[in-house]
């Protein structure tokens, strides 16, 4: 091939596919396109073992993407209804699946996963580590944190979620610096209470140069993830938070040098003031590596709801800088998403992507709002159930369930639908509301 990752083969000035594709998809010169992948300031991750990916760019520069978490849990081990999950969330426009599965056989999930899954794939191996040994945390050695990395790799998965940035010395300071809700990230409090306990450094930290080589070898991904995004609206923007950027920042560049592709995670809870100056730290510490967000939930007092919370915040990070969200549902801090929270949440999620786009100017996002404004203005109602966002379902059902006297009104105004008489009237035609 003459390259080992999408990031080297842009410094070698090589088109290859996904790149092509990319291209294409965002309306986008190919050298344009090159140059940010160059840079690292667009990622397209694509392990060489994925082969029937599509291929997504990932960054600032491009439309915004969206992440869903799916996988088996000890509540849902049927890999036949996942995998069903998997391609309906596709359908409604996630470009990432992030296999979080927890129990049972997850590498047959993963496999399979790889083999029928057009989107591109995450994974975070420490959990999977934890449930690959099935021993206690604290007797898995440093190597086999790291052989479990590599498995993922060789499966094919196309980005990693690893938490490198807790080091010994982050770790101090979050000690030192007591927060309101001291951890909240899954895998960096694995990797945290593995430190804790042993007293070793963190084996993503420490080995990160072998980690470096098996991500150049499949041209993985990494998702510098952050554990110690903050998990209350009291702790965000703290000193936890800012030392391990601070750190990512630092692998960002030891990645860049041997052309392994990077994205950085993001927070967490943020009240709306900090988002903006947030981002624009990430940029400027990280020199514009994509940003992936994990909401930011606006307030932490909406469960039930967190759906909404971390789309208003999603959509604000996305239009100052972020370029992938993760999407967030309705039963998040409460049980495991159902079928109707995983649609909810991919809906929440597509609007903040979307509202994002539209505020950083994007031709294609405007059109497509024109164009429903334009179904709008002409009362096209089946034209505006095509157009809508989640392929017109619930705006089918809401215009079934309550039938106006005209069929070119709603039952909203009736005979004083605006759109119906202003059309009227410049046409020429007579208005009377009480007939
Ligand atoms: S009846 Fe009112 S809400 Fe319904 S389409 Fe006309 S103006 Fe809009």
């Amino acid at each position: 091939m003459g390259y080992t990752t999408q990031m080297d083969a842009a410094r070698q000035g090589i088109v290859t596919n996904e790149l092509k594709k990319v291209a294409q998809e965002e309306k986008i010169g190919e050298k344009d396109l090159m140059e940010l992948v160059a840079k690292g300031q667009v990622a397209i991750p694509a392990n060489k073992n994925h082969h029937c990916l599509k291929p997504s760019g990932i960054g600032s520069a491009l439309k915004t993407k969206i992440n869903v978490n799916l996988g088996t849990s000890r509540d849902c081990l049927d890999l036949d209804v996942e995998m069903q999950k998997v391609m309906s969330a596709v359908e409604m426009g996630a470009e990432a699946i992030m296999d979080l599965s927890s129990f049972g056989d997850t590498q047959t999930f993963r496999r399979k996963l790889v083999a029928e899954c057009p989107a591109v794939i995450g994974t975070v191996p420490i959990y999977d580590a934890v449930v690959y040994y099935n021993k206690a945390l604290k007797k898995i050695t440093a190597r086999e944190w790291i052989d479990v990395f590599k498995m993922h790799a060789e499966d094919g998965v196309d980005f990693m979620t690893i938490h490198c940035g807790i080091n010994k010395n982050t770790a101090e300071r979050f000690r030192a610096c007591k927060r309101h809700t001291n951890l909240v990230s899954r895998g960096g409090s694995i990797i945290f209470a593995w430190m804790m306990l042993t007293g070793n450094e963190n084996p993503f930290f420490e080995y990160y140069d072998e980690i470096l080589d098996i991500c150049r070898e499949y041209d993985v991904t990494l998702s510098l993830g952050d554990a110690c995004r903050p998990g209350s609206i009291e702790d965000a923007g703290d000193v936890s938070q800012i030392e391990e950027l601070v750190t990512l920042g630092e692998l960002t560049m030891r990645a860049w040098e041997k052309d392994v592709q990077v994205m950085i995670e993001g927070p967490g809870h943020m009240p709306l003031n900090q988002i903006k100056a947030n981002m624009e730290i990430e940029k400027t510490v990280c020199k514009g590596a994509p940003f992936y967000v994990l909401g930011p939930l606006v307030t932490d007092v909406a469960p039930g709801y967190d759906h909404i919370t971390s789309a208003i915040g999603g959509a604000i990070a996305a239009t100052y800088g972020a370029s992938f969200l993760c999407y967030v549902t309705p039963a998040e801090h409460l049980r495991l998403p159902t079928v109707e929270d995983v649609r909810e949440g991919i809906i929440a999620a597509k609007i903040a992507a979307h509202a994002a786009d539209l505020a950083k100017g994007n031709k294609d996002a405007w059109a497509w709002d024109y164009a429903m404004s334009d179904a709008r203005r002409s009362l096209d109602w089946e034209r505006q159930f095509d157009l809508a966002i989640d392929g017109g379902l619930r705006a089918r059902q809401y215009r079934s369930e309550s039938t106006p006297e005209h069929e070119d009104t709603c039952t909203m105004c009736g005979k004083m639908c605006a759109v119906r008489n202003i059309n009227k009237i410049l046409r020429g035609e007579d208005v009377d509301i009480m007939d």
